[in-house]
């Protein structure tokens, strides 16, 4: 059996002689030249976007932005692999016409243009809106933690800097105390000698000198931790275990599944992501109404009603996390709130009734409660309540907004379905089809930028499949 041969190297072979005949009238790059064109680089803010009459001449920050929207489709981010392609791959051998900008030149362009390129990705959003590829009513919001240039090992809480100092405290006391035993006994080769011993413990004081200027920087600035290496990066919780990462929020349009809006914070949670994500998507959509999908990680009862004061309804799920829940207590899912007479129906039956009213945390709060008698001699209260008296249940002002919401979810499961299957895709691609689930820069501007780069090659890749290269050309032509 014979397999199939490749030919013979010393062949001569007549090659096209035109780069343009290397590169097919679909492929990407003919639309990524194109799309370059059609911006007005100077008003988005790129330097060295007019050229100057003397000088030096630099490289064209369109050929550099050419090549950067080059990278990020095709798993390149690096400068320095940025630069090996362009010397050997014949696609961007004709995307910059043999320009080989060397890898400084290509990082510095990043670097000194983070504005100008998160505003190229804002263009190409706006581009799709005008192709209609967004459906403008139903928008799945997620977060993502995708790590940063930092270790576990150099990030540090303030309780990871005291068990620290501990730690190094017992250790400096136990090489003490081995001193104090080798000035007792005879040199021993097998036990470290005094210089030795001194040498550990100098070595010890200087890290928990370290340790201790941390700690006083970290209680002075207010923060929880602090990392040493990428300063604005922040250890957050990913599944099982922690990693330091950015929190990357994305709103995700139902129609084509490309992302309208997406944001880089250093928030550990997702609480009180959900109004700036949900109205800049409205904004960038133009819409009056819109619909969000949202996790549980998002139930904010003030966001929902700012949401649901500028036209957007929401669909959140409530996380059990009542403590009467956690006790085997019935939670307050258990008791049904009648609007009209303003009470609530307990699970026996009876009614708690509105009592009195305060402000908690600014919330205008009111309280409502069974009589004392009903409570105490009824047969579910030790399931019901450990007070003495009677079960008191609250009620924000505005928490009819929560209620019907709570009505949508459980009457419409197919919303929270379809919201995994959105929020997921773009991570999942972004993730493993693009390979950049991690940052490569440090510092929370370069890694929005670095993440609006990842967001414009993500979406261009959807728009290259849905519509193909032939009609996006039609569309910036
Ligand atoms: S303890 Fe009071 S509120 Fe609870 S179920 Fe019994 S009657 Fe209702």
């Amino acid at each position: 059996m014979s397999y199939i041969e490749g030919a013979d190297r010393q062949q001569a072979w007549l090659l096209p002689e035109r780069l343009e005949d290397y590169v097919h009238a679909d492929n990407s790059v003919r639309f990524l030249d194109a799309f370059v064109d059609s911006l007005d680089l100077s008003a988005l803010g790129f330097q060295r976007a007019t050229a100057n009459s003397t000088g030096r001449p630099p490289y064209d920050p369109g050929d550099l932005l050419r090549l950067y929207l080059y990278g990020y489709l095709n798993r390149l981010r690096s400068s320095r692999r940025l630069e090996r392609e362009a010397q050997r791959n014949v696609e961007l051998l004709w995307l910059l016409r043999q320009l080989r900008p060397d890898f400084k030149t290509i990082a510095d362009f990043r670097k000194d243009n983070l504005q100008p390129l998160r505003a190229v990705c804002r263009e190409f959003t706006l581009l799709c809106r005008q192709l209609e590829l967004f459906g403008g009513e139903l928008v799945a919001i997620d977060g993502s933690k995708l790590r940063a240039v930092n270790s576990k090992r150099r990030n540090f809480s303030e309780r990871k800097l005291r068990a620290t100092l501990a730690e190094i405290d017992v250790k400096i006391e136990g090489y003490f105390q081995q001193l104090d035993a080798a000035d007792a006994i005879e040199p021993n080769a097998a036990q470290p000698t005094a210089a030795q011993l001194q040498q550990k413990i100098e070595h010890l004081k200087q890290r928990r000198q370290q340790n201790a200027v941390r700690l006083e920087q970290l209680q002075t600035s207010g923060q929880t931790q602090v990392s040493l290496t990428d300063p604005d990066s922040r250890s957050m919780k990913v599944g099982q275990s922690t990693e330091v990462c950015y929190n990357v929020q994305t709103a995700v349009d139902a129609k084509h599944k490309l992302i309208v809006e997406h944001a880089v914070t250093n928030a550990v949670t997702d609480m009180g992501q959900l109004t700036p994500m949900a109205t800049a998507a409205q904004q960038t959509l133009g819409v009056a109404r819109l619909e969000v999908l949202a996790d549980m990680g998002y139930y904010w009862g003030a966001q929902v009603k700012e949401c649901a004061d500028v036209g957007i309804t929401c669909y959140i799920p409530k996380a059990l996390t009542s403590a009467n829940t956690q006790q085997g207590l019935f939670g307050k899912e258990r008791f049904a709130y009648d609007s009209e007479q303003d009470c609530y129906r307990c699970p026996a039956g009876q009614v708690l009734s509105y009592r009195s009213s305060s402000l908690e945390l600014g919330r205008p709060i009111r309280y409502y409660r069974a009589p004392v008698s009903v409570c105490r001699t009824c047969a579910l209260k030790a399931r019901c309540t450990r007070n003495q008296e009677a079960r008191r249940l609250s009620r924000w002002e505005h928490e009819d907004l929560l209620d019907q919401m709570q009505q949508r979810v459980a009457t419409q499961p197919s919303k929270m379905k379809q919201r995994k299957a959105l929020a997921e895709h773009p991570f999942g691609t972004i993730k493993r089809g693009m390979d950049a689930g991690y940052f490569l820069l440090r510092g929370l501007e370069k890694v929005r930028t670095e993440m609006s780069l990842t967001v414009l090659a993500y979406n261009l890749k959807r728009a290259i499949s849905i519509l193909g290269v032939p009609k996006l050309l039609l569309a910036v032509g």
